[in-house]
């Protein structure tokens, strides 16, 4: 997809503040520090509309972007926070679990690893969560550009095997750094939101 477009539209803390127009929404997951912001300004060509500093006071908010008129990004908060309290993770996880399960427009979610390392503990459980809502989700391995190409199948089987990854769900290789896997993934997106 060639982005003409991308908008930031709001930060959302509960679904009266959920766009109303239907459009086919993407949500990006994944532990902070991941490179969730890095992924979606590489996405939309932009350097910064995504911030690549995640907030651990803003666990609540989910990010809508909205791309070409034609669709939505939707930054979920990063998980695994160390600082963040337990009754703030408790928010986060209702208000998250909220959406995946209710949201119409939800087509697929993009959970994000970081390729160099095994999935955490939080990664997994996210799989999981993800897989019980019975929601399509694509593992999108980013930092590629950090591990020699030698050693991708290596590591992607490595993730694929500590997630316990459905024969359906898509992985894709990525690097916000050099651009690897971007038309990919707009590829997967599109075909999956029906553009
Ligand atoms: P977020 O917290 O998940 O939004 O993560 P950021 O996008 O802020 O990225 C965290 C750090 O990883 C930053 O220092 C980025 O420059 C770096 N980073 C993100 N993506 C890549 C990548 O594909 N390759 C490399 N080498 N570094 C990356």
């Amino acid at each position: 997809m060639k982005v003409t477009k991308a908008e930031f539209v709001i930060s959302a803390v509960g679904p009266n503040q959920y766009p109303e127009d239907a459009l086919p929404e993407i949500a990006l997951a994944g532990r902070s520090n991941v490179g969730k912001s890095s992924l979606i300004n590489r996405m939309i060509n932009r350097k910064n509309l995504a911030r690549t500093s995640s907030t651990p006071g803003k666990t609540q908010h989910l990010n809508y972007y909205r791309i070409n008129d034609s669709l939505y990004f939707v930054d979920v908060p990063g998980y695994g926070y160390a600082k963040v309290s337990k009754s703030q993770r408790e928010v986060w996880g209702k208000m998250i679990e909220k959406y995946l399960m209710e949201r119409e427009p939800l087509k697929l979610v993009l959970l994000i690893i970081d390729l160099r390392h095994p999935p955490s503990k939080d990664d997994e459980l996210m799989y999981d969560w993800l897989k019980a809502y019975d929601l399509p989700v694509c593992v999108v391995a980013t930092k590629a550009d950090k591990v020699p190409k030698s050693r991708w199948q290596k590591h992607m089987k490595i993730i694929r095997d500590a997630l316990v990854m459905r024969a359906g769900d898509k992985f894709i290789m990525f690097s916000a750094e050099e651009g690897i896997g971007k038309d990919e993934l707009w590829e997967y997106i599109e075909s999956t939101a029906q553009l």
